[in-house]
C-alpha cells in the first residue's frame, strides 16, 4: 500500500482517535449542520409495537431508538407495522442473522440511536444490531446513556482500547493516550498493576456492556510467539474473572501483516484453532490507507480475512470485525458474523496513522454513500450519477431531507450511510437462500461492478475495491 499520497478526501477522517478534547472546535460547525437533521427529527414522533407484545419501539422524537415497556400518555402508535423483538445477546452471537455494529464516535453520536431504531424496525428481521463505544473517548455516563437509548442493540460493547498502549507495534498518532483518555480510562495508566485485568473488565461492566472484551493488546509481528502467548495468557486470565451470565470475547489487535503474510497468518490461525475456549472473536486489524471511506484493496489482506472467517465458520466461532466498514461487509461472504462502522472515516477502518500536512480553512468533504456502487463518492459525483441510466434513488427516510437542505447536512448524510450499510447487511441475509451469504455478496458486487463500469468516473470516485473483491469471491 502506498502511504505517501496525500489524502484526496481530507477532513474529519484524520481525527484518528476521537477524544472529546480534540473536538471542541468542531461542535459549533456541527450545530449548524445539525439544524436540518434536528428539524427532521422533531417532526416525527411515533411508537411501533414489538412482535412479542413486550413493549414499543420509539421510531422518532427524543427517545427514538429505545424500547419502552409502557406508552407515554397521548403518544401515537403505528397500526400498520410492528417491529421484531430485540434478540438476546446469545442469539445474536449464534449468527443466524448478520450482526451490524454501530460505533459511537465523536461526531453526530446523538443521532445514532435514531438510525438504529429505524434499522431495527425496517430490517431487524434480517440483521441484529450491536452498539459499540470506546471507553477512553467519552465519560462513562455518556456511554451508559447511549447504551440505554440504543436499546434495540442486542450486543453492547465497551471497547477498552488497550492497544493505545502499543505505539511501538501499531502506527498510532503521537501521544495516543491523552489527558482525557486517562481521566475516562484510568486503567490505561497502570497496565503493570496486579489487578489490572479486573479494572479493565470492571470499566466495561460499569457502563452496561453485555459482551466483555479481553484487553486486546496488539500482537507484535516481529516477535510472534511471545506476543501470542502473552495475549492468550491475558485472555485466559480475563476469562477466569468473568462471572455467571457474563460472556467474554477474545479481543485481538493485529497489524495487517498478521493476515497478509502467509507464515504469520498460519501461526495466528493455528493459535486460534487451538484455543477453543474462546467462542467469540473480536479482531481489529490495522492497515495502511491513503483515502478515507475506501475499503482496502490489498488482495493478500483480503485473503487473510477470508481464511480467518472460514476458520471461524468451520469451528463454530463467532467472528466480529469492528471498525471495518465495507471491508467488514465483504467479510460476511466468507463467514464473519458481524462487522462495525460509524460516522467518521476513522470508523470505517483502523488505519495506520500517517503524517499529513494540515490544510487550514479547507472544508469538510461532502460525501455521499452510493449503495448501488458500494462506494462513497463526493457529492458532486453523485449529482452526475443520479442522471445516469439505471440509477435507483435511495429510499431511506433521510435522503429527501438531505437533498433539500442547504448547507449540506453532514449528519443526514451520515444517517443515510449508516442506514444504507445496514440495508446492505440485511440484503445479504435476505438473499442467502441461493448459495448462502457468499453467493448473496457475490451477486451484489457483480451488479455494482456492472453498473459502475458504464459511468463517467473521476479518478477519486473509481470503486477500486470492486475488481479486487470480484477476484476474491
Ligand atoms: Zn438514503
Amino acid at each position: 500500500m502506498a502511504h505517501e499520497e496525500p489524502d484526496s478526501m481530507p477532513g474529519d477522517d484524520l481525527e484518528w482517535l476521537e477524544d472529546e478534547d480534540s473536538l471542541t472546535e468542531v461542535v459549533d460547525e456541527e450545530q449548524l449542520q445539525g439544524q436540518a437533521a434536528n428539524a427532521w427529527l422533531a417532526a416525527e414522533e411515533a411508537y411501533v409495537p414489538l412482535d412479542d407484545g413486550d413493549g414499543y419501539l420509539a421510531v422518532g422524537g427524543a427517545d427514538a431508538g429505545s424500547v419502552v415497556s409502557a406508552l407515554p400518555a397521548g403518544s401515537t402508535v403505528s397500526e400498520i407495522s410492528t417491529a421484531p423483538a430485540v434478540a438476546s445477546r446469545d442469539d445474536a452471537l449464534a449468527g443466524d442473522r448478520p450482526v451490524y455494529l454501530v460505533h459511537h464516535g465523536a461526531r453526530h453520536a446523538n443521532f445514532l440511536p435514531v438510525v438504529m431504531g429505524d434499522l431495527h424496525h425496517k430490517k431487524g428481521r434480517s440483521l441484529t444490531l450491536g452498539a459499540v463505544a470506546n471507553l477512553p473517548s467519552a465519560k462513562a455516563a455518556k456511554i451508559s446513556s447511549f447504551f440505554q437509548q440504543a436499546s434495540v442493540a442486542a450486543l453492547r460493547i465497551a471497547d477498552p482500547q488497550c492497544y493505545r498502549l502499543d505505539d511501538k507495534i501499531l502506527r498510532l498518532p503521537p501521544s495516543p493516550i491523552g489527558k482525557r483518555a486517562l481521566e475516562y480510562s484510568p486503567y490505561l495508566a497502570s497496565p503493570e498493576e496486579p489487578d489490572w485485568l479486573r479494572q479493565v473488565l470492571n470499566a466495561q461492566r460499569a457502563v452496561g456492556a453485555n459482551l466483555l472484551l479481553t484487553p486486546g493488546r496488539a500482537l507484535n509481528p516481529d516477535d510472534p510467539q511471545n506476543s501470542l502467548d502473552a495475549a492468550f495468557q491475558q485472555a485466559d486470565e480475563a476469562l477466569a474473572l468473568t462471572e455467571r451470565g457474563e460472556r467474554v470475547a477474545l479481543n485481538l489487535t493485529v497489524p495487517s501483516r498478521w493476515l497478509a503474510s502467509g507464515a504469520l497468518r498460519n501461526r495466528l490461525l493455528d493459535e486460534i484453532l487451538d484455543q477453543d475456549q474462546f467462542d467469540v472473536l473480536h479482531i481489529r486489524i490495522q492497515w495502511g490507507a491513503s483515502k478515507a471511506f475506501a475499503p482496502t484493496v490489498d488482495a493478500d489482506l483480503l485473503m487473510g480475512i477470508r481464511r480467518l472467517a472460514n476458520l471461524c465458520v468451520d469451528e463454530g466461532r463467532s467472528l466480529l470485525l469492528p471498525q471495518t466498514g465495507l471491508t467488514g461487509w465483504f467479510a460476511l461472504a466468507h463467514g464473519a458474523t458481524g462487522f462495525g462502522l460509524g460516522v467518521s472515516g476513522s470508523e470505517q477502518a483502523f488505519t495506520e496513522h500517517a503524517f499529513r500536512r494540515s490544510q487550514p480553512g479547507r472544508q469538510q468533504a461532502q460525501r455521499y454513500f452510493e449503495k448501488q456502487m458500494l462506494h462513497t463518492v463526493d457529492r458532486s459525483a453523485h449529482d452526475v450519477f443520479q442522471h445516469a441510466a439505471g440509477y435507483i434513488n435511495c429510499d431511506c427516510v433521510y435522503c429527501p431531507a438531505l437533498f433539500d437542505s442547504q448547507p449540506w447536512s453532514h449528519p443526514l448524510a451520515a444517517l443515510h450511510h449508516i442506514f444504507s450499510m445496514g440495508a446492505l447487511t440485511a440484503r445479504v441475509h435476505e438473499d442467502s437462500e441461493r448459495g448462502g451469504r457468499h453467493a448473496a455478496v457475490r451477486r451484489i458486487v457483480a451488479v455494482a461492478r456492472r453498473w459502475s463500469s458504464g459511468l463517467p468516473l473521476g479518478s477519486d470516485d473509481v470503486p477500486r475495491h470492486l475488481p479486487v473483491w470480484g477476484q476474491a469471491l
